[in-house]
């Protein structure tokens, strides 16, 4: 599958001594896909080198893709679609707000043609924009929600590929990849890598997203993409839904809420290690790893890896959520 550079891969691995100590848990480390480079970085870069090379192969000439306003996918998929020389299109739930700040600032600064949705942050009035498109002579590229069909999940097959050819005896070390899991690529991704890689390690998703029904579906999508993606590699495992970890104790509040946890996670991982994590995401995962490590759900022999999957640009736009008190 052909790959269009967007990235500076590999992105660092380092470890996170001091964060660990305060937690008095396992050594943490912290892969930082935040670096990735393009606009900001963050994990879509990776799935969207796969997607946009697919567009190329089909002489596509405009990405179309949809979230919410503060979308880091929509932001990655903007600056994408200027390094290749396409029209981008965000469908994004909302009105235009009166302040333009964060993700959806840098969407515009990137040229990016914006189409306000409404209630919908999912992608759901995608088919219009389509059709409209399309009816004005482009050839538009869909790229599914969070990037998260096989195309896009094998940028994450090809990061674990990465993570073992980087540090090959850390990763044997590794016993858990904890990671904010929503649309589900990067997940899928990981799994099916590992299987490939061989690399026996457990993927704990924090699930960013409401818990109702939904989580049950989450793990059923995770498992039929994971499925789909190792078929498109020949890669002969079926994987079933006990394989999908996802924590959901966390995501409660709803998407892109910051309470408490998030604002405590991302203060603790800013003043020990000098890392920004985000509002949405990456401030929720942290959250709810140091929610497991004081349960005691991890051993002192441990060793964790906390893929950061970016997303710092949203910080401005919750500055009213992040700021005092403390
Ligand atoms: C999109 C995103 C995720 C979730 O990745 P999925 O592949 O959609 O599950 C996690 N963190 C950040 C910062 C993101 O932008």
């Amino acid at each position: 599958m052909k790959r269009f550079p967007l990235g500076f891969f590999p992105t660092p691995v380092q470890e996170l001594s001091r964060l660990s100590d305060r937690l008095g848990g396992p050594r943490i480390h912290m892969k930082r896909d935040d670096l990735t480079g393009l606009a900001f970085g963050g994990n879509k870069t990776r799935k969207l080198e796969y997607l946009v090379a697919d567009a190329l192969t089909g002489d596509c000439n405009a990405l179309v893709t949809a979230g919410a306003a503060q979308s880091n996918h929509c932001r990655q998929t903007a600056a994408a679609a200027a390094r290749a020389g396409l029209e981008c299109h965000l469908v994004l739930g909302g009105e235009r707000p009166p302040n333009v700040t964060g993700n959806l600032l840098i969407d515009e600064l990137l040229g990016a043609h914006i189409h306000w949705a409404g209630p919908y942050r999912k992608g759901e009035t995608l088919p219009d924009v389509e059709r409209e498109l399309t009816d004005r002579g482009l050839r538009p590229y869909m790229v599914p929600y969070g990037g998260s069909n096989v195309v896009g999940a094998l940028g994450f097959v090809s990061a674990i590929e990465e993570l073992v050819a980087q540090d090959e005896s850390l990763a044997g070390q590794l016993t858990h990849v904890v990671f904010a899991s929503s649309s589900g690529g990067t997940h899928a991704g990981m799994m099916v890598g590992a299987k490939q890689a061989r690399l026996n390690c457990r993927f704990l998703g924090i699930g960013i997203d409401k818990e109702d029904a939904v989580d049950r579906m989450a793990a059923r999508n995770i498992v039929e993409l994971a499925n789909h993606t190792a078929a498109r590699l020949d890669l002969e495992h079926a994987f079933v839904a006990e394989d999908v970890e996802l924590d959901f104790r966390s995501a409660a509040p709803g998407y892109g809420v910051v309470g408490k946890a998030e604002r405590g996670a991302i203060r603790l991982c800013g003043r020990t290690e000098g890392i920004l994590l985000d509002p949405v995401y990456t401030g929720r995962a942290m959250a709810g790893l140091i929610n497991a490590i004081a349960l005691g759900e991890f051993q002192p022999s441990d060793r964790v890896l906390f893929w950061h999957t970016g997303g710092s640009p949203a910080l401005f736009s919750y500055a009213d959520k992040l700021g005092s008190p403390a």
